[in-house]
């Protein structure tokens, strides 16, 4: 019989393979290169997973990352009454390091993507359409713009699509739609897009 890891280690291997982009080589190694460092350093990353399920979660409203009741961004009262949509939270992260947009968010949860199952209710479009509804319907907020800025991919533009048709249907003109620009190269992500990138495509959006 060939010897096999002890039972904790190959615990280990196996959570660690399923995260995406490490197979199971690469998880072993690092199951055996944390088993080399320090008790402490493990205990480290111990806390800090434990704190991401304790402490961190979905904002209700935009779908963002928070730890309080509604994120940071939502609580803030000097941002525009401009929603970006974006695929994932490191989107956002992004956009702000441009600095290029002070509005709000709504954060999909990824794109539409037949194929691997992914249809508008795997995403968060019907609560995009509630909020925007919502806002329409404050009468101190005025015009508002959604900001479509998923990934310039063939599933990100359909994604941007679907929800301008989905938001045309309200048929209100206090309502605009714009899609960021292409200064981002086709196929390239938004989230590692670099600020001169990102404050091209911001600043040259165009109504749909
Ligand atoms: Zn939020």
């Amino acid at each position: 019989m060939a010897t096999s890891l002890p039972q904790p280690v190959q615990r280990l291997i196996d959570t660690l393979s399923r995260l995406p982009g490490i197979g199971p080589k690469m998880a072993a190694r690092l199951a055996i290169h944390l088993l080399s460092r320090p008790a402490r350093e493990r205990t480290e990353l111990t806390d800090a997973l434990t704190a991401l399920s304790l402490e961190v979660h979905t904002c209700p409203r935009c779908g963002y990352l928070s730890t309080g009741e509604l994120c940071d961004i939502c609580t803030d009262t000097s941002r525009t009454r401009s929603i970006c949509v974006v695929q994932g939270p490191l989107d956002v992260v992004a956009l702000e390091r441009s600095g290029s947009f002070r509005g709000l968010y709504h954060v999909l949860g990824g794109v539409l993507s037949p194929l691997d199952g992914i249809g508008p209710e795997e995403l968060r479009i019907a609560s995009l359409v509630t909020r925007v509804q919502e806002l329409l319907a404050d009468t101190n907020s005025g015009a508002v713009e959604v900001l479509l800025a998923t990934n310039p991919s063939l599933e990100g533009e359909a994604t941007a699509l679907y929800i301008q048709r989905a938001l045309a249907n309200l048929e209100n003109d206090q309502l605009s739609i714009t899609r960021i620009a292409r200064g981002l190269p086709v196929g390239s992500d938004i989230e590692y897009a670099d600020p001169a990138t990102l404050t091209r495509a911001l600043e040259g959006r165009s109504n749909l």
